[in-house]
């Protein structure tokens, strides 16, 4: 293996590279954090990621990854037995499942084939078949890590309302929040889940659950046990900027400078460039020659690609060859995908020449790996960013 030399490519959907700007803002003294300027600090955070999620609700900040922010979503609103409405959209949403079943609720999961969103008609379906309206909450992962597969939550709000069932709407935002559009209060979302470790250019070890007042209210009655994930103790401290336990106070200087960060790009902005480089990957992988996991144009993910490599391949064979030469870690394939998929996450803090070395690394490799493919991917690519870049420099 050749000595590692140079930036190393973190190229995995989450975590994603943290910019210089992030890394520094962490690099200071942890300071007291019952103290006058944690206060300062926690108020500020607590305020602004609010623009983030487009709400005007409180978020709600763990010292956790993104799995306990599914597990307080769940224990804060539900009780034992409830009905719970799950989709099989791949690796995330079964394990979200999984998790719903173990805390005891009756979770039913709409089966899928791993390769399209949620159906905004058949949870239309769904709700309209549950005439007792028993059915507690329904939870959609926005953007499915394991497939590279967005499900469209605004139609989906459409479909539940032309239901007019009251089922409680969780949304996982953990791969798509500040990647792709996201409107919490536009989409009446009552408890959004997030992660620090992929859109927000944050190191692994926060986590989020956004709320909105039906949620809050569904929280006065749910009777699933709690202790560190209790809303009530939090938002009583996050009041004046503090905590009931200790926070990960350098990973919110490291929240503050990224948020700083995301408004300073333009939250459109930040998604009208993940889609760019979403479009640029896709343009690549159709001139290999290889297939795109994703079935549905309207639900490409911008934040990461997952390619099937051809029968008789193995993918993580590919990744192995790819980080080995050229020192670039790909996402692997999960759950049933293991070693049929490889995942190209773009997401985060990234640009047109960080994809461009991404994807030259990509075809580098699938000439060394003795995948069969046509040449041109990259350059499929790079005309496309060429041609956007060209046109946005042109006067307006
Ligand atoms: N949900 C989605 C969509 C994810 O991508 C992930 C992790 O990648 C999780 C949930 C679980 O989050 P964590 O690994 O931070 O616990």
């Amino acid at each position: 293996m050749r000595y590692p030399s140079g930036r190393h490519f973190l190229q995995i959907p989450g975590p994603t590279n943290v910019p210089d700007r992030v890394l520094r803002a962490i690099d200071r003294p942890t300071i007291d954090h019952r103290g006058p300027e944690f206060g300062r600090l926690g108020r500020e955070v607590l305020s602004e990621i609010r623009h983030i999620f487009k709400t005007r609700n409180p978020v709600i900040i763990y010292p956790a990854s993104g799995t306990g922010a599914w597990e307080a979503a769940l224990v804060n609103t539900l009780s034992p037995g409830d009905r719970v409405l799950m989709f099989e959209t791949g690796h995330f949403a079964t394990l979200w499942h999984r998790m719903a079943t173990r805390l005891g609720l009756q979770a039913e999961f709409v089966p899928g084939d791993w390769r399209h969103g949620v159906d905004p008609a058949l949870m239309e379906a769904k709700l309209a078949e549950d005439k007792a309206r028993s059915i507690k909450a329904v939870c959609v992962v926005h953007n499915e890590t394991s497939t590279g597969v967005t499900s469209r939550i605004g139609e989906i709000r459409k479909a539940i309302d032309r239901t007019g069932h009251p089922a409680l709407f969780m949304v996982d935002t953990i791969s798509s929040l500040a990647s792709i559009d996201y409107r919490m209060d536009e989409w009446g979302v009552d408890v959004t889940v997030a992660g620090s470790q992929k859109g927000l250019m944050l190191p692994p070890g926060l986590s989020f659950n956004a709320v909105s007042e039906k949620a809050l209210a569904a929280s006065r009655h749910a009777r699933l046990p709690k202790s560190f994930w209790g809303w009530a103790e939090m938002l009583e401290a996050n009041k004046t900027g503090y905590f009931p336990y200790t926070p990960a106070t350098n990973l919110l200087y490291g929240l503050r400078e990224a948020i700083a960060m995301l408004l300073e790009e333009g939250l459109e902005n930040v998604f009208a460039r993940h889609n760019r480089h979403a479009e640029a990957t896709r343009r690549a992988v159709r001139a290999w020659g290889l297939e795109l996991l994703c079935l549905n144009p309207a639900e490409y993910s911008s934040s990461l690609t997952a390619v099937l490599v051809p029968e008789g391949h193995n993918a993580d064979e590919l990744r192995r060859v790819i980080l080995e030469a050229f020192d670039m870690s790909l996402g692997s394939g999960l759950g049933k995908l293991q070693g049929k998929v490889f995942r190209i996450g773009h997401l985060g803090s990234f640009n047109d020449l960080m994809l461009a070395g991404t994807l030259s690394g990509v075809e580098m490799g699938l000439e060394l790996a003795g995948v069969p493919h046509r040449k041109g991917g990259v350059q499929a690519a790079l005309d496309y960013l060429a041609q956007e870049a060209a046109s946005q420099a042109r006067p307006a």
